[in-house]
């Protein structure tokens, strides 16, 4: 038995235990509700930002809502059965732009980077757990550096350079990919994520958040 398999058994034991309430609304009884689920039923919709032009950006809706709450409840309340839900989500989605010729076929997913740290201290990055669970290829090409120079201080453009300089490339697919993210608010990390693959000579479809602020 690995760290991971000790981690998921003590997972399930937490849901076994622990009363369910509705990631979205609090309702108990229920890992999500039929209502919150409804409002999760929405095509992707194609958003711009203001640093991300050459590549399409798209999101399953804005941040608010049940979104907010299953984002915040994965990110900082150890909701990742959260995960699961996303990825269901995530695969329609990624289905119905691959049917309508907005991306291609043969997609592989790449989450947005997080930092080691973060990940290690909420058992996985939630973001790659939705990629996984939606059976669709995914791979965790992009890291976070662990030391982001603090931005207090620094120029918008000093600013940038410190994000990008701060993406790390871990592997690279011979196919081409969509970055996923949970909240796309700037745009600014994808933008630095887009030209840390394309450096590396991949193709990058577009981007495609779970939400935008
Ligand atoms: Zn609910």
């Amino acid at each position: 038995m690995d760290f991971r398999d000790v981690r998921l058994a003590a997972r399930a034991f937490a849901e076994l235990c622990l009363p369910r309430s509705c990631a979205g609304c609090g309702t108990a009884g229920v890992a999500l509700c039929a209502s919150c689920k409804q409002q999760l039923r929405q095509p992707p919709q194609r958003i711009s930002t203001r640093v991300l032009q050459h590549v399409p950006v798209y999101s399953l809706g804005p941040y608010g809502g049940v979104r907010s709450a299953m984002i915040i409840g994965m990110k900082e309340r150890g909701r990742m059965d959260m995960c699961a839900v996303f990825g269901a989500v995530l695969r329609a989605a990624v289905q119905s732009l691959e049917a309508q010729g907005r991306l291609p076929d043969g997609l592989w997913l790449v989450p947005a980077p997080t930092t080691l740290s973060n990940e290690r201290a909420r058992g996985g990055d939630p973001v790659f757990l939705a990629c996984q669970s939606s059976r669709l290829p995914s791979a965790q090409l992009l890291r976070h550096a662990t030391r982001v120079r603090d931005s207090a201080g620094l120029s918008a453009v000093q600013r940038r350079i410190n994000i990008s300089g701060a993406v790390q490339l871990l592997g690279t697919v011979d196919a081409p990919v969509l970055l996923v993210d949970d909240v796309i608010t700037t745009g600014a990390t994808l933008a630095s994520s887009v030209a840390v693959l394309q450096s590396a000579g991949m193709k990058v479809a577009g981007c495609l958040g779970f939400s935008h602020a």
